[in-house]
């Protein structure tokens, strides 16, 4: 019988965590009912440095129910590494991981399916939205041109899927041997090639508390998606580049063609513009080999991925600490 364990990052999450324990906990004991997972499945909640009641409601939990077991982050760190922590300490420990938003904003019930599909051999389940209704406008455009540039990039990667996935064991022990500090799972997961499948499902509104990501924390994770899977953005400007560079010589040439047979015209107009669009050019180039250029010093410096301050889950051993 499979053993599960099923992760959920929580940054600021004491409005709605002990509604997710009670769903998600009842849901697993329907699980166990129909031996579908085995009893001693586990539940891992990753406190991401909350400044709330998180972490308190969580040891709480732990005290009530010995399914429950916790990590604290000593700071914020973001979700993708406090997914990466909670996959990675539990791998050793069960047969496949869920991953899941502690919001319960994508259906866990399709866990259920996802089980169906490990069993038939997928390592990996993807669970994907069928559609962005419940996203605001912004939320959606932004999403299709995410999706858009990430398939040119990396062409494995998935649309409409975030960070609802099941792994299996060997997946889910794979990560530790990707040893970037730049993490960016739904982007690395697929590149890994095991047999995998997708579900799909919709995705429903947040019950309470508001989302952990603001705009600026959202063009982050695409900037990172995107500059941690390729150098093409530097491909791109300097294409654009040896383009503006073309266009100039031609230009060079209408030019002089004018001056030599018609009157010359004064040019402030195409100067100046000229001058701006130049410019902008050259400072997005710059800015994106900047970028790189500060992945790399992020890399050097071999920073640990995330700390831990409290946990109750054994880092080390294959067998689990009992409460
Ligand atoms: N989260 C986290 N660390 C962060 C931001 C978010 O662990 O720095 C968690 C959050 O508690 C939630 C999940 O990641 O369980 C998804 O966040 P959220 O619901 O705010 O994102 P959205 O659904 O709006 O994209
Ligand atoms: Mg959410």
């Amino acid at each position: 019988m499979i053993r599960l364990g099923i992760v959920l990052p929580c940054y600021n999450e004491d409005e709605i965590i002990m509604d997710t324990y009670s769903k998600i906990a009842q849901f697993m004991s329907g699980l166990i009912a129909n031996d579908k997972v085995s009893a001693d499945s586990l539940i891992l909640f990753v406190d991401d440095g909350s400044n709330d009641g998180t972490w308190e409601l969580i040891k709480e939990l732990i005290q009530t129910d010995k399914q429950v077991r916790g990590i604290k982050f000593s700071r914020n760190f973001g979700q993708q590494r406090a997914l990466w922590a909670g996959v990675t300490a539990i791998a050793k420990k069960v047969d496949a991981v869920v991953t899941l938003d502690a919001d319960l904003q994508d259906d866990y019930l399709v866990i259920d399916e996802m089980l169906e599909a490990f069993q038939q051999g997928s390592d990996i389940v993807y669970g994907v939205r069928n559609c962005r209704d419940t996203d605001h406008y912004f939320k959606r455009v932004s999403a299709e041109l995410f999706y858009y540039l990430m398939k040119k990039i990396n062409p494995q990667m998935i649309k409409n899927h975030a960070n609802f996935r099941l792994m299996s064991k060997r997946t889910a022990l794979l990560l530790d041997e990707y040893a970037e500090s730049n993490l960016y799972l739904r982007g690395i997961i697929p590149l890994i090639g095991f047999p995998s499948t997708k579900v799909f499902y919709s995705r429903k509104e947040r019950v309470a508390g508001k989302t952990k990501y603001s705009i600026h924390k959202m063009i982050h994770l695409a900037i990172d998606g995107i500059t941690s899977f390729s150098i093409a953005p530097i491909q791109w400007t300097r294409n654009i580049g040896l383009s503006t560079f073309l266009f100039g010589v031609f230009y060079a040439v209408y030019i002089l063609f004018q001056k030599t047979f018609n009157h010359p015209v004064p040019g402030w107009s195409s100067l100046v513009l000229s001058l701006w669009l130049l410019c902008g050019i050259q400072l997005i180039g710059i800015s994106v080999i900047g970028e790189y250029v500060g992945k790399i010093y992020y890399e050097v410096k071999r920073r640990p991925k995330y700390i831990i301050e409290e946990s109750t889950i054994d880092l080390n051993e294959e067998t689990i600490r009992e409460n």
